[in-house]
């Protein structure tokens, strides 16, 4: 099948409150423009240099793009000028780098802080009191030039269904619990980044606004140059 009709049947498959980020990671500029052409409008890419590189290379295009992955700070200024979501932030530091760095520019950046929901110590993210204790400090509420939009998390990869939901289901608990204790009253915060190709409808069963899919619509990566 093509990337368009790709897209095409992901859509038929999603509800229509969820969106997609279609994760063009590794993937050459003509298969964004085949999507786009197929009638897609946000791209994930999760490294610094190759996200500008393809902004420059597209910059006619109406694309929102999203930076998915682990950020380093030294990398912020690559993107703050046009980035439109950053799902993975889950430090202050991180947090204040890309505030200085959009102020420069003169714009707010939006932000979802990542949470550690997997049993894999490779996968980065907060935990719930970290959490709370970031949004607590005073560091915090002195950024005006980020908005936290929602949590983003990735699950166990394992083929064991009943894992990767309750993981889900934990990240949906703690977006509530921070709404409630952070954000009321501040409809800016309503996202769950969450679901990945092989595990997106599960995502979707727990409550996920917006699922990051690269394989099942570009095909396999090839990591190998
Ligand atoms: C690569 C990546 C995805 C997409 O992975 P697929 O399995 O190809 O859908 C989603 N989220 C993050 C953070 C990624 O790095």
């Amino acid at each position: 099948m093509s990337i368009a009709e790709n897209i095409n049947k992901l859509k038929t498959k999603l509800p229509s409150n969820v969106n997609f980020v279609a994760v063009s990671k590794t993937k050459p500029v003509s298969a964004i423009v085949e999507a786009y052409n197929g009638g897609q409008r946000v791209f994930g890419e999760n490294k610094a240099q190759e996200l500008a590189n393809k902004h420059e290379e597209l910059k006619d295009l109406d694309i929102e793009w999203h930076f998915i992955g682990h950020l380093q700070r030294n990398k912020v200024k690559y993107i703050s000028s046009f980035v439109d979501l950053i799902h993975g932030v889950e430090s202050i530091k991180l947090l204040q780098e890309i505030d200085k760095q959009a102020e420069k520019n003169n714009r707010v950046i939006n932000c979802l802080l990542q949470f550690h929901i997997a049993k894999e110590d490779t996968k980065f993210g907060l935990s719930f009191d970290e959490a709370n204790e970031l949004l607590s400090s005073e560091g915090f509420k002195s950024l005006r030039n980020v908005q936290i939009c929602g949590v983003m998390g990735m699950a166990t990869y394992t083929d064991q269904k009943k894992m990767i939901a309750r993981e889900f289901q934990e990240l949906n608990t703690i977006f509530a619990k921070l709404r409630e204790n952070h954000f009321v009253n501040q409809s800016e915060f309503k996202e769950i980044s969450m679901g990945m190709s092989n595990d997106w409808p599960l995502a979707v069963e727990q409550g996920s606004t917006i699922v990051r899919v690269g394989s099942i619509i570009f095909g396999e990566r090839n990591y190998i140059k």
